[in-house]
């Protein structure tokens, strides 16, 4: 079988297990080093590029540019989730069914390294010298928040790199990705929520389960949770939001249109109907609270002395993170402990009417004609919130078709990836380093 060199790269990438611990001493290095080498045996001329080695085994690479205009960064992550649920094809075994390239890691996110290195390793081969330089950044912590993003961007900030924009992982050629719009939508995420935990304690005298007292830490603390479920925090439409809103208009069913066109004036309205239209348009329009982490005696006959429960928020642009506990600690009411675990404010919002988001919406028009391209606010948190301190200009696009299904099988059982999808993200990357004006 002669497949794409591309689709071999990812079928090697794949089967290397780079699962990252939180605690580095016990991620396991061989796959990662596996990885790289599979990378350098790959992309060859990309290989050949100025190359500053991150720890544990994140990259940053230098491609020279004809010009000293601001360069551009390229992103994605080396390092994959674990494995859970029951899958129609092993894992991590890159085994091609039905046009797709099955296992962990194809659409998160090595899809994208694929793409963004075969996209070079094809320009290098012509000779093509970019108008600007090109860095590509790949982490090795992404999925458990570790330190290869921040130390890119100290090394990068320590060299005096200015980049003209960003583009890591984020939103995608995502079809159904709203009811009523047949069009796929080109979600490119200009903003992503802050990550905020805390973890509510309740605490009492404990003692045997023979004798309960009323109001023991378990009861205060279902209480708490109970009045967080109810109290959700208001409503908001941030600027993204609407514009998104107003791009979709000319794609609803007629009767539909001229309310989406005046989605500024209507905010309210349009809130509301995303908070009804289930869980991921709700996630939208506002500040999330999940309650994750339980825990309490531990032993069927013991009453609690504490009673944990972690709750996990995320921070919508327009709330912040300290009006966020204000809202909680009024909720829960005074007693239960509440101990900020992390602390991320929403990132802040980057332009979508200049010449870089310009530049995305022209390549995707041309590579998927059929998608709207958008800007919207991501709602998973990604390496890219640490680089807005070093860019105004950061964005968040994998420049893949993804289905509702496959969408759904990112962090789950299942991930695969369309062969063509695959072939058609490497042109996007192509294209958008060729079009790089000087
Ligand atoms: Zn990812």
């Amino acid at each position: 079988m002669s497949e794409h060199p591309a689709v071999r790269a990812l079928q090697d990438l794949v089967r290397q297990p780079t699962v990252a611990e939180r605690d580095p001493a016990r991620t396991d290095p061989a796959p990662f080093v596996a990885l790289r080498a599979a990378l350098a045996e790959h992309f060859p001329r990309l290989h050949e590029l100025e190359r500053i080695e991150i720890e544990p085994h994140a990259v940053l690479v230098r491609w020279p540019g004809r010009t000293d205009a601001g360069p551009v960064v390229l992103m994605a992550h080396l390092d994959v989730v674990p494995v859970e649920g029951a899958w129609t094809h092993p894992a991590f075994g890159a085994e091609i069914h039905d046009g797709m390239v099955w296992g962990r890691g194809t659409l998160d996110d090595k899809g994208a390294v694929v793409g963004i290195c075969a996209a070079v390793e094809q320009l290098l081969e012509r000779g093509f010298v970019p108008a600007r330089d090109v860095w590509l950044s790949f982490g090795s912590t992404e999925e458990v928040s570790g330190t290869t993003a921040t130390d890119a961007v100290d090394e990068l900030r320590r060299r005096g790199v200015a980049p003209w924009f960003v583009l890591d992982e984020g939103g995608a050629v995502a079809a159904d990705a709203f009811p009523l719009v047949r069009a796929p939508l080109a979600v490119v995420g200009v903003t992503e929520k802050g990550v905020t935990s805390v973890e509510l304690v309740a605490e009492g005298a404990g003692g045997h389960a023979s004798t309960p007292a009323r109001g023991g830490p378990t009861a205060r603390l279902a209480a708490a949770i109970t009045a967080l479920e109810k109290a959700p925090l208001p409503l908001r439409a941030p600027a993204p939001t609407l514009e998104l809103l107003r791009r979709l208009a000319p794609h609803l069913p007629a009767p539909l249109r001229p309310v989406l066109g005046r989605a500024d004036r209507l905010a309210p309205v349009l809130t509301r109907v995303l908070r009804a239209a289930g869980a991921e348009a709700a996630a939208m329009v506002r500040t999330t609270v999940a309650v994750t982490t339980l825990s309490g005696s531990p032993a069927l006959n013991v009453i609690a002395s504490t009673a944990r429960a972690g709750v996990n928020m995320r921070v919508m642009v327009g709330d912040t993170v300290d009006g966020v506990l204000d809202h909680v600690r009024r909720t829960v009411g005074p007693g239960i402990r509440v101990e900020v675990v992390e602390r991320n404010e929403p990132s802040p919002v980057s332009p979508w009417d200049d010449g870089a988001f310009a530049l995305l919406e022209r390549i995707t028009g041309e590579l998927f004609p059929d998608a709207v391209p958008t800007p919207y606010v991501m709602m998973a948190a990604t390496d890219a919130r640490f680089f807005t301190g070093l860019c105004d200009r950061v964005y968040r696009f994998t420049p893949f078709r993804m289905t509702k299904d496959q969408r759904a099988t990112i962090h789950a059982a299942d991930e695969r990836i369309g062969v063509a999808d695959l072939l058609a993200g490497v042109d996007w990357y192509r294209r958008l380093v060729e079009e790089l004006p000087a």
